[in-house]
């Protein structure tokens, strides 16, 4: 891909090559810059699709709305694609733009520093230095695993996997396999990995709602017609688009869009047969406060002979399996853990802003620790995609970096006009920023009580309480009057 050879004059750096830090890169060079670095700790792209390679990893947001708009894939394989298919799809977009003379492959940012000169000076694990104007952390909010810490973890003799962390060359058919955890990860790793496994004891804590939604092959003849009329797959992205902001709105009021995702959800249910499975996957909160899980194959496999449902709590983990409260010892060759992430683990652990003001510790301050998602108090040049309180449901989050992206952009381009050298939100944005999201949760499906990494270890859910739409409208521009510019 040819790219214009002009110099920003503002220098960028990227943390993260995954979905939204590929997305910035390539939006820079699209404006023909190319003074800009991309770190990534990995020796690919791709982010969460190069690490989540479990079976029947997939993403539940519609292939034609999970991709560039300005990238399109005619030829998707399915509604909602397969995990390698994606992660194919970013390596092929980041060969076209010819991604990796910008990435430093495997380096690790280990800090950020603001200096005297306006200029954030990052270090690295391979001991380098390196100065931008502006820093943008696409590291995302899941990138940490979460490992359980259940008494004898360390005693069991079989094999442990997380969904993050498979190993490829393990072989588990005719296995006893247990797998932890039932959020998206688990319940989409359930069917493929029971019809392999010998056994699958599925040990739930939590059940959560399963929204049915049919994943089609698409044929030859429906690809040959989407390549040849780019116009069908416009439309097809822009329905799913919509069906993501109805989403986001089941969410947030009770109107027809969480009325409808309650009768969903419970005639899904009323699909299980054996009346005492069908009571032990009653979740006992409402539809929405949790992440929606998306799966048509999940219910059916929970009903195969080979597998058995587990929701005693789990007493320990001994040498040979799992023993739950009821004194069974349940023996495993493999665990899966599908435990999910630690939540809100963004970027670096080490960023600090003028006057020793640390990251870590701003965000400690619920309350006044951001500005419309994107930008964070004390912190100059300073931008987080898909950030703390962004709308992180079920809808295409390439939308949200995307706007976050267009508003790095608007305000580097103010920079290199020459309006000012920093922009750094004012603490009273933020905390005003904070008070309206503090009052704006009343009422949404996030505190109708229950548990999850939504709200786990903060007073407040990490989403956005305002249909996805308000996201755009607020990120359109900068507004210069919410920033202390230098
Ligand atoms: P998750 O939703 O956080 O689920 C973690 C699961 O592990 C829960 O069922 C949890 O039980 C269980 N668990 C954790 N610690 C446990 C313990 N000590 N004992 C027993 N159970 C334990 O994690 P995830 O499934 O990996 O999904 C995380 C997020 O990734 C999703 O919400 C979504 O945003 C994203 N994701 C998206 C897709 C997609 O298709 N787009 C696919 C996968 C993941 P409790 O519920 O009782 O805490």
């Amino acid at each position: 891909m040819e790219n214009a050879q002009t110099q920003s004059t503002a220098s960028v750096g990227i943390i993260g090559a995954g979905m939204s830090g590929m997305l910035m890169a390539i939006k820079l060079l699209r404006e023909g810059k190319t003074n800009f670095k991309v770190f990534e700790k990995a020796k690919k792209v791709g982010g969460v699709w190069r690490e989540n390679r479990y079976p029947g990893v997939a993403c539940d947001v519609a292939s034609f709305a999970y991709c560039y708009e300005f990238e399109p894939k005619a030829d998707w394989s399915r509604r909602f694609s397969e995990g390698a298919e994606i992660q194919e799809y970013f390596e092929g977009v980041a060969k076209k733009y010819e991604l990796d003379k910008y990435v430093e492959f495997e380096t690790v940012v280990s800090s950020a520093k603001f200096t005297d000169d306006n200029k954030w000076l990052l270090t690295t694990d391979k001991g380098e230095s390196h100065h931008f104007d502006i820093l943008v952390d696409a590291t995302g909010p899941l990138n940490k695993k979460m490992y359980p810490k259940i008494e004898g973890f360390d005693t069991f003799a079989g094999k442990v996997m997380h969904t993050a962390d498979w190993d490829d060359d393990f072989d588990y058919t005719g296995k006893r396999v247990g797998i932890l955890g039932s959020g998206s990860s688990g319940v989409q790793a359930t069917a493929p990995i029971a019809e392999k496994a010998g056994h699958l004891t599925k040990f739930i804590r939590t059940p959560q709602w399963i929204m049915p939604s049919p994943n089609p092959y698409y044929g030859e003849f429906a690809r040959f017609l989407k390549r040849k009329v780019p116009l069908i797959g416009t439309a097809t992205r822009k329905f799913y688009d919509w069906v993501g902001e109805m989403f986001g709105r089941a969410s947030l009021y009770d109107g027809w869009q969480r009325r409808g995702v309650t009768w969903a959800v419970n005639n899904n249910l009323k699909g299980i047969k054996d009346p005492e499975l069908r009571e032990k996957m009653r979740p006992d909160f409402q539809p929405m406060c949790r992440r929606m899980i998306v799966s048509e194959n999940y219910y059916p496999a929970l009903q195969r002979d080979n597998v058995h449902v587990e929701r005693q709590g789990i007493e320990r983990i001994e040498e040979k399996g799992i023993r739950t409260k009821d004194g069974q010892l349940h023996e495993l060759d493999l665990l899966v853990l599908a435990t999910g992430f630690l939540p809100n683990q963004w970027g670096v652990a080490d960023i600090t802003g003028p006057n020793g003001v640390k990251l870590s510790d701003i965000w400690k301050d619920e309350a006044n620790r951001n500005y419309r998602s994107i930008t964070v108090p004390g912190l100059p040049n300073f931008f987080v995609l898909i950030g703390t309180n962004s709308p992180i449901t079920n809808l295409s989050l390439i939308d949200i970096a995307d706007i976050g992206v267009d508003y790095v952009l608007k305000s580097m381009k103010r920079i290199e006009a020459g309006e000012f050298t920093t922009m750094a939100p004012k603490q009273a944005a933020a905390t005003k920023f904070g008070a309206e999201l503090a009052s704006s949760f009343d009422g949404t499906a996030w505190v109708s009580g229950c548990t999850g990494w939504y709200t786990e270890g903060s007073e407040l859910p990490q989403t956005w309480p305002w249909a996805p739409k308000v996201f755009k409208d607020k990120l359109a521009e900068p507004e210069l009057a919410d920033y202390d510019l230098k």
